[in-house]
């Protein structure tokens, strides 16, 4: 008999982790898999922030941490909040957490009531959908077309609101379309939510500095927007951090204070010695991390090349993040190799199977025609990879 609660048996997998799990597997059998299913950059983390860390084991930090994170990291976020965003924060409007993915999770637990709603412009990032179903709220997703570029338009937004509303969770750069909202776009989704004062904001903006175009905007920079709007960051992305696990939040302070209430019940401050280096990399000009971010954008290039050149795939051109998200359904019902493809899910498997490359199914971010190839890979391994699903579909 099933003794498991209602909430983890109706909770699904995280897709991007079970992907990257099935090739980890198939790889220990002896199979040669080209892995573009997770979204991790695959360069090491800089040398000074290793080095900060070392210093910070050497000098024993080794105790619990403020549970919202150190005041020296907290004020190092406030000046990178200022510095490359325009906003003002003060120390209680921070919270530290473990990985962005806390910071979510938290934000969730502290906003939502049973059947609140919360609008999920798709396609949205995988945990998205099921984090606001751990704490009961109720996903709201938004269907965004790629004439469109994957964004939300006010109308949309408009249609989606109901009495029930209580946020919306985007993120831009997107993952995983690589979309990024303008600032006229974001002003049009705001010019609605005045109409709905009761409606908050969670603006992700963990890919910020993987942005191929520049002009990144946040919406809590509009001075209406600012007292409803969450912006969530990390380092996992931008100083290829992953494993690390630092996220933060930018929040009006009775948020950040119930943030911090509930991160004190659940699992207490972040790792020390990883908050020690995150001090070093948020000081740090985001020149210095230009390399990793110009290396993407050669990859995005090299990834749409070969991409138009496999009948049948129909890519946006991502700004940002370093994913790209090709609609294929033109693949469905036919059948190949004796497989028959019928929606996303079967696609991504026959790549699997017939190519040996990893990618994930656009069903685990709400779209149904699409599948997600992360770039972040090297660039020898892309034009193998894209080689292989080529000679795999013909
Ligand atoms: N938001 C988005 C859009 C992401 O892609 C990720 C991926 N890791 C996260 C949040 C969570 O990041 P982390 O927990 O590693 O800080
Ligand atoms: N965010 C990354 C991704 O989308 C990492 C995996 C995860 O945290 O789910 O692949």
């Amino acid at each position: 008999m099933n003794q498991l609660s209602d909430r983890i048996n109706n909770l699904s997998t995280s897709a991007t982790l079970a992907m990257a799990a099935k090739a980890r597997e198939l790889r220990a059998e002896g199979k040669d898999i080209i892995g573009l299913s997770l979204g991790e950059p695959d360069f090491n983390t800089p040398d000074f922030i290793k080095d900060a860390a070392i210093e910070a084991i050497n000098q024993n930090y080794n105790s619990y941490t403020p549970v919202d994170g150190y005041v020296d990291l907290k004020e190092a976020i406030i000046n990178k909040f200022k510095r490359d965003n325009n906003l003002s924060y003060t120390l209680p409007q921070i919270v530290v957490s473990t990985g962005a993915k806390q910071s979510l999770a938290n934000i969730a637990s502290v906003m939502l009531n049973a059947g609140d709603e919360v609008i999920l412009p798709c396609p949205y990032w995988v945990s998205y959908s099921d984090i606001v179903k751990l704490s009961d709220g109720v996903p709201v997703e938004v269907q965004t077309s790629i004439d469109n570029d994957f964004k939300m338009t006010a109308e949309q937004l408009e249609a989606a609101i109901t009495p029930k509303t209580k946020m919306i969770w985007y993120s831009s750069p997107c993952n995983p379309s690589g979309s990024v909202y303008s600032k006229e776009e974001l002003r049009a989704l705001a010019d609605v939510l005045k109409k709905h004062p009761n409606i908050y904001v969670v603006s992700d903006e963990i890919y910020e500095h993987i942005n191929f175009k520049g002009g990144h905007f946040s919406m809590a920079e509009f001075d209406d927007m600012y007292d409803r709007t969450i912006t969530v960051n990390g380092v996992s992305k931008a100083f290829a951090m992953t494993g690390w696990r630092i996220g933060y939040v930018g929040a009006p302070d009775w948020i950040a204070r119930a943030c911090n209430k509930i991160q004190g019940q659940v699992t207490s401050g972040a790792n020390c010695i990883a908050q020690r280096a995150v001090i070093k990399a948020l000081e740090a000009d985001p020149s210095s991390i230009k390399y990793m971010v110009d290396e993407f954008k050669e990859r995005r290039q090299l990834i749409l090349k070969l991409l138009g050149e496999i009948e049948g795939f129909k890519t946006n051109e991502p700004e940002g993040a370093f994913y790209v998200f090709p609609n294929i359904s033109s693949y469905f019902g036919k059948t190949i190799k004796g497989k028959t493809i019928n929606n996303a899910t079967d696609f991504s498997l026959f790549i699997l199977e017939e190519a040996l490359v990893a990618t994930v199914t656009g069903e685990a971010f709400g779209n149904k025609d699409c599948i997600r190839i992360s770039y972040a890979a090297s660039q020898d391994e892309i034009i193998e990879a894209i080689k292989r699903i080529k000679t795999a579909l013909s």
